[in-house]
């Protein structure tokens, strides 16, 4: 999990990098940056924080050249140190460059310690440096030849901007695991983004999506597109829809406002249920509780209160403290559940703490009953790919039946949305998305690597 960005445009990107940013918020609280491009050399400010945290207008009206990235970090692989923020800077063959990814690869541990043994000194523990390391290395006049060298060796997911002194360069693994969305604004500003918000928020408009294994090259002469010849069957992760992307994200056509609403009226087809009102857990569960309302005409009704300025940078993963956390975040309105029988909609079960708490004071509130329905079916198996998804020992679905899970959160009764539910809901036929948190399929398979 991670947002990154990229601006080529004729004027300085700083404000846009610094806006568009904060609209990518939501995919990292724990550190960003900005590199830019300027009179032949880049200049960076990266730091811990969110993004209001870390720029000021001092800092960033150093940041004035006309290219430039940006990254959000929520850290998944390698610690969230100082030393693990992002974009990432190098040199090769008399070149700066500066590189911001999103993704996990999965065997660059054995990268690592080959790089290692040869003599190499990383700096940080990511593995986002195994990346910028090998484009360097490959470096050789050629960028794109030196990515597609960089991609026959890289496993996983991954979805990069990469900036050069004159170049912008956007690309995306041979599965497309991770988001990556192209924009163009009318003054010919290119946008490379996570997510469509910063784009629209530039006043630009989305182009589309770059391709599984496709990389994307703008400079003085223009776009370029170049492929990368290992490309795969798109296996993009659904999990973007379920929980991790804003309401407002359309990514490789799926919109994720529609998909959970979809996700809301299969739920309440497959698992109906008894009540006075439906509840939703914020955000996310917004839209599938509207959806499971509409379907069925029960009233929607907000129930919960929602603290929108507890950043994660504060959450540190005891199971204490994430205790904590879920009774910052979310309070219950004793004066919409009490009495009332509440199906309460959630987008996913991972350890299972939100919902223990939640049930447990929602019904203190005076709720009479809490039937909990799940839009996305449980998760098994540990991601590999970039999502914050544990290891299936702390998974309460891996190692409990749906009645012992029901039994523990302590709901009425529990229902989760089938895997067949949730891909009618993407309106996609065909199977092109990783489900591997659900069914264990993974696309790159990070056992044998
Ligand atoms: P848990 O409390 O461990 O069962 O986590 C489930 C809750 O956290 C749900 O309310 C989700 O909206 C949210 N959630 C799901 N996946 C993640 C994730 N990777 N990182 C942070 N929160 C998540």
């Amino acid at each position: 999990m991670c947002g990154i960005l990229g601006i080529y445009s004729n004027k300085p990107v700083n404000k846009k990098l610094f806006f568009g940013l904060s609209s990518l918020q939501h995919r990292g609280q724990e550190s960003c940056g900005i590199t830019v491009s300027k009179d032949d050399s880049l200049k960076r400010v990266k730091g811990m924080g969110m993004v209001s945290e870390v720029f000021k207008e001092d800092n960033l009206s150093c940041l004035d050249g006309n290219i430039g990235i940006g990254h959000v970090r929520y850290s998944t692989d390698g610690g969230s140190y100082d030393y693990n923020t992002q974009p990432l800077m190098g040199f090769s063959k008399g070149e700066e460059l500066s590189l911001a990814h999103n993704g996990d690869l999965i065997n660059h541990q054995i990268l690592r310690t080959r790089l290692e043994e040869e003599g190499m000194m990383f700096q940080t523990s990511i593995d986002s440096e195994v990346i910028l390391f090998l484009i360097a290395r490959y470096y050789n006049g050629d960028i794109v030849e030196a990515i597609k060298k960089t991609m026959s060796l890289i496993k996983g997911a991954y979805s990069v901007v990469l900036l050069l002194e004159d170049k912008l360069i956007a690309f995306r693994d041979n599965y497309g695991i991770r988001p990556l969305v192209m924009g163009e604004s009318d003054e010919g500003d290119i946008i490379f983004s996570s997510e469509n918000a910063p784009i629209e928020i530039m006043g630009a408009k989305v182009k589309r999506d770059i391709l599984p294994g496709e990389i994307v090259v703008v400079d003085e002469s223009g776009i370029n597109s170049y492929f990368y010849e290992n490309t795969q069957k798109p296996k993009h992760c659904i999990f973007e829809y379920v929980y991790f992307s804003r309401d407002d994200a359309t990514l490789d056509k799926v919109n994720s406002y529609n998909f959970r609403r979809r996700c809301g009226e299969i739920l309440s087809r497959e698992a109906p249920c008894d009540v006075d009102l439906v509840v939703a857990v914020p955000d996310s569960g917004i839209p599938s509780a509207i959806g499971y309302a509409q379907e069925t005409n029960i009233p929607f009704a907000e129930g919960l209160v929602k603290n929108r300025y507890v950043g994660r940078t504060f959450i540190k993963p005891t199971q204490e403290e994430r205790e904590m956390a879920v009774k910052l975040k979310l309070n219950p309105l004793r004066h919409v559940v009490e009495g009332k029988r509440i199906a309460l909609i959630d987008d996913s079960i991972v350890r299972g703490t939100t919902s223990r708490n939640l049930i447990k004071r929602i019904r203190e509130a005076g709720a009479k009953e809490v039937h909990l329905r799940i839009t996305s079916p449980p998760v098994i198996n540990q991601c590999y790919y970039g999502i914050d998804t544990p290891s299936r020992m702390n998974l309460i679905a891996a190692n409990h039946t749906i009645e012992e899970m029901r039994e523990l959160i302590g709901a009425d009764s529990l229902a989760f949305i089938s895997i067949d539910g949730m891909q009618r809901a993407t309106l996609i036929r065909d199977d092109r998305f990783c489900k591997a948190c659900f069914d264990g399929n993974y696309p790159v398979d990070p056992i044998r690597i």
